[in-house]
C-alpha cells in the first residue's frame, strides 16, 4: 500500500531538497504537487484541501524558508500533517489496539461488507489475544444467511486453538448472540467475538440486522473491517455504518495489496472512527496495530 503515493511525493521532496534556498513559490508548487500525488491516490478531497491548507499554512512562513535546511523543514511539516490526517492527534498517539477495559465476557462485534475480510480478522484478533493478552476467547457467527460462514468461522476456531460456539440451525443472529453470552458467562470467557453477517453491497436489511444485534449485544468495541483495496469505496461503506450502525474503530485488510492508500488517509476525517488495527495477509498472525506515526513514515519512507 502506499507504493505510488510514497514515491511521488519522495519526488517532490527530492527536487525540493535539491534547491537549497527556497522562495514561498517553491514551496506552492511543491505543495501542487503533493495535492495531485493525494487525489490520485484517492484520498477523498475534503482531507486533500485541509491537509494542504495545514501544510502552506505552516510552510510559507520566513522562519521555514530562512532555516538552514528548508526543504526538511517542509517535509516535517507534511509528516505532521499526514499523522493529524491518520488520526495521530495529540490526544491519540501510539498504538490504538482493542479495548478490553470492560466486565468478562467483554463482547466485540465485527460487521462489515462480505469479502472484506471480517471472518479472516475474526480469527486473527482471537490468535492475538489468546497468545498475547492470555484471554479466553469465543468465536460465535451470527451469519444465519450462509450457513458456510458458521462453519468457516467454526474451522477458523480450530485452526487458532480457541473455542467456537456450537452451531444450531434454525436461530436468529439474536438467539445466537444471547447463547453465545450466557455459554460465555457460565463458563468464564474473557471476550467473545461476535462475527455477523455481511453482504455483497451496503442495503437496509443488513443495517438493520447488525443495528438490532448491537442494541441486544451491547458491545464494548463495534469493530468495522473495510478491505483498502476497494479505495474509495471503504470509505462510503465507513460512512453509512457509522450513521447507521455506529463503530468505534476500524480495521483496514489487505493492506499487503497495492491499494493506493487513500481510504487509510480519508478514514478519520470522513467517519471520526480510529482506525485500530490493520490486515497484512491471509495468515492468522498477519495482523498489525495502526500507528499513524509509522504509516506517515512509511508514506514518506
Ligand atoms: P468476510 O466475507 O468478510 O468474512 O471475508 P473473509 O474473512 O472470508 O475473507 C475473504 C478473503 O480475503 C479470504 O480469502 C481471506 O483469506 C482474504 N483476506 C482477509 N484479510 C486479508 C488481508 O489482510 N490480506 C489479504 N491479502 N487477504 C485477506
Amino acid at each position: 500500500m502506499f507504493e505510488a503515493l510514497s514515491s511521488k511525493l519522495n519526488g517532490v521532496f527530492d527536487r525540493l531538497r535539491r534547491r537549497g534556498a527556497l522562495s514561498e513559490a517553491d514551496v506552492q508548487e511543491a505543495l501542487r504537487e503533493v495535492r495531485v500525488a493525494l487525489l490520485e491516490a484517492d484520498v477523498a478531497l475534503p482531507v486533500v484541501k485541509d491537509l494542504t491548507a495545514k501544510v502552506r499554512e505552516r510552510a510559507v512562513g520566513a522562519e521555514v524558508l530562512k532555516s538552514v535546511s528548508p526543504a526538511q523543514q517542509v517535509i516535517k511539516i507534511v509528516n505532521d500533517a499526514l499523522v493529524e490526517a491518520l488520526g495521530g492527534g495529540e490526544a491519540d498517539t501510539g498504538a490504538r489496539g482493542i479495548d478490553l477495559n470492560a466486565p468478562a465476557p467483554v463482547p466485540l462485534l465485527m460487521v462489515g461488507l462480505q469479502g472484506s475480510g471480517k471472518t479472516t480478522t475474526s480469527g486473527k484478533i482471537a490468535l492475538r489475544l489468546k497468545n498475547r493478552d492470555k484471554k479466553k476467547v469465543l468465536l460465535a457467527s451470527l451469519d444465519v444467511h450462509r450457513p458456510a460462514a458458521q462453519l468457516q468461522l467454526e474451522t477458523l476456531a480450530k485452526q487458532v486453538g480457541v473455542a467456537s460456539l456450537p452451531i444450531v440451525a434454525g436461530q436468529t443472529p439474536l438467539q445466537i448472540a444471547g447463547r453465545a453470552m450466557d455459554l460465555a458467562r457460565r463458563e468464564l470467557f474473557d471476550v467473545v467475538v461476535l462475527d455477523t453477517a455481511g453482504r455483497l453491497a451496503i442495503d437496509e436489511a443488513l443495517m438493520a440486522e447488525v443495528a438490532e444485534v448491537k442494541a441486544f449485544a451491547q458491545p464494548h468495541e463495534t469493530l468495522l473491517v473495510v478491505d483498502a483495496m476497494t479505495g474509495q469505496d471503504a470509505v462510503n461503506t465507513a460512512r453509512a455504518f457509522q450513521d447507521k450502525v455506529g463503530v468505534t474503530g476500524i480495521v483496514m485488510t489487505r493492506i499487503d495489496g497495492d491499494a493506493r492508500g487513500g481510504a487509510a488517509l480519508s478514514m478519520r476525517a470522513v467517519t471520526g472512527a480510529p482506525i485500530k488495527l490493520l490486515g497484512a495477509g491471509e495468515k492468522l498472525d498477519a495482523l498489525e496495530d495502526f500507528h499513524p506515526d509509522r504509516i506517515a513514515g512509511r508514506i514518506l519512507g
